[in-house]
């Protein structure tokens, strides 16, 4: 038998249904993996004392023949979520002592279908990054290498423990979140499959807040099938959550194999911009070649806004940012600098809590909401966001989904653009569309590089029609036939 790290989600489920091995075991197996990568930087906190009585009380339910959904499976949560009784710090020094005594949505209905739980998940600085050198515990280490090589290279962020988490093998799924791109570009980077699912689908209630109105919990897992699995247990309405939706969860996972034939394939003639490398171009039309095949009807569309995408992300994310960081104050969570008088106190704490992005966002967002500035920036940015929105609209007149790449490179070296904010902003160009429409995108891996580094191909959908999103990535996925791993060195 292949080893228990090695398997897929759906792969354990049935060696756990078929007593194969315990979920005692297959946990067993991950915390000795978790252990041995610490290379990685993957882990903020690993649980395994936790884990281990999970696992325990998993193998119970399932003896007594009342196995559930995700009974059994060993996960990493990003440290996004607030999880009771196990810190969480969002990956910056201003939470360092918090320890939440309640516990998010998504992760509750994640723990209610039996899954268990390895540990936290390094992330950019209050997910704000997207290459995971923003945390302040130093980055992640992408599993994947250029072939020849041992330069060091970033999985992406913001959910960048995530990424290479799942793609090391150190857990067979993962939660992320993705406010501008931080689940599908990791995806992409580290040869994993991560959806962001419609704004609204999953609560955001206990996920730490970047931008409110673009945040979005998602997973990253091994395949298509294995993100289905995972995002109807996160899925659902919550009252908690003013912004989640009222609607009927299906099961995701009927989707995955269903026939593509007849339904019609947008290819957005505004995402061939500038300097792609010729191997994502490439990949597009193999991407395009494996739809055609599979039955699907090609049509070209038009999305004449999407040049204004990443500028007005980049004023509406930081605006919000800016407001929801406010609360970081010295006095209700996490770390407090003393000072002279109460104003002391606000800026010590914040000067030594914060790092230099997300400092950055802050005057950002504060300059765009202020008074002279609000109309010529925040404003504008938001009329723009609706002709984003409006461009996604027309559209689905004459399309079922949207292929796209994920993303405009392959993971670059770590230090290779942190000095440039704007070209660490560009990875998000093909990503942050969907986030300003609140569709769902979802990133699969579609081939590698002439470095032996994966590429991405990323499928958008109409809103609350993740099954479609299901079913296309489900036929590219079977066409591609990916299957290279990231070789073992950490
Ligand atoms: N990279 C983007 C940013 O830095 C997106 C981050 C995210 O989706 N959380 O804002």
């Amino acid at each position: 038998m292949a080893s228990l790290t090695s398997l897929t989600l759906k792969g354990a489920l049935d060696g756990l249904e078929a007593g194969d091995f315990t979920s005692v075991e297959l946990t067993r197996a991950h915390i000795e993996a978790v252990e041995a990568a610490r290379g990685l930087n993957a882990f903020l906190f690993e649980t395994p004392e936790r884990a281990l009585a999970m696992a325990a009380a998993s193998d119970a339910r399932r003896a007594l023949g009342a196995g559930r959904p995700l009974d059994g499976i060993p996960l990493g949560i990003k440290d996004l979520f607030c999880t009771e009784g196990v810190p969480t710090t969002a990956a910056s020094k201003i939470l360092e002592p918090f320890v939440p005594h309640y516990e998010s949505t998504v992760t509750s209905q994640l723990w209610r279908d039996g899954a268990v739980m390895l540990g936290k998940l390094n992330l950019d600085e209050f997910a704000m990054g997207s290459s995971n050198e923003t945390s302040a515990y130093g980055p992640v280490i992408n599993p994947w290498r250029k072939s020849g090589s041992n330069q060091a290279l970033t999985p992406g962020g913001s959910s960048g423990g995530s990424a290479a988490a799942v793609a090391a093998d150190l857990c067979l799924g993962a939660t992320a979140t993705d406010t501008g791109g931080s689940i599908r570009q990791p995806a992409a980077f580290t040869g994993t499959v991560g959806i962001k699912p419609t704004y609204g689908r999953c609560s955001r209630w206990g996920t730490v807040a970047f931008a409110s109105s673009l945040d979005q919990a998602g997973p990253i897992a091994k395949t298509v099938e294995d993100a289905a699995i995972l995002l109807t247990s996160m899925s659902g309405h919550d009252p908690k959550d003013s912004t989640s939706l009222d609607v009927p969860v299906p099961d995701f996972a009927a989707f995955v194999g269903k026939s593509v034939k007849g339904l019609r394939i947008g290819i957005p003639k505004e995402y061939r911009v500038d300097n792609m490398p010729a191997e994502i171009e490439k990949l597009w039309a193999d991407g395009i070649a494996w739809l055609k095949e599979a039955g699907c009807e090609i049509v070209e569309i038009s999305l004449p806004h999407t040049k204004y995408a990443l500028p007005a992300y980049y004023i509406v994310a930081p605006a919000e940012a800016s407001s929801n960081l406010a609360r970081y104050d010295g006095m209700r969570y996490g770390l407090r600098a003393e000072g002279a008088n109460l104003t002391e106190v606000y800026e010590n704490t914040r000067a030594e809590g914060f790092g230099d992005e997300v400092k950055r966002r802050i005057l950002i967002g504060t300059y765009v909401l202020s008074a002279g500035y609000y109309d010529a920036y925040y404003l504008k940015a938001l009329k723009v966001r609706r002709r984003i929105a409006e461009d996604f609209d027309s559209a689905w007149e004459k399309c079922d989904a949207i292929l796209t790449p994920t993303a405009p490179s392959a993971a670059f070296g770590l230090g290779e653009n942190s000095n440039d904010p704007i070209a660490m902003y560009l990875n998000d160009v093909f990503t942050v569309t969907t986030n300003l429409a609140g569709l769902p995108g979802l990133s699969l891996p579609a081939g590698l590089d002439a470095n032996g580094l994966p590429l991405g191909l990323q499928i958008i959908g109409k809103p609350l029609d993740e099954g479609t999103v299901f079913s296309v990535a489900g036929a590219m996925e079977k066409a591609a036939g990916f299957t290279a791993k990231a070789t073992k060195w950490w």
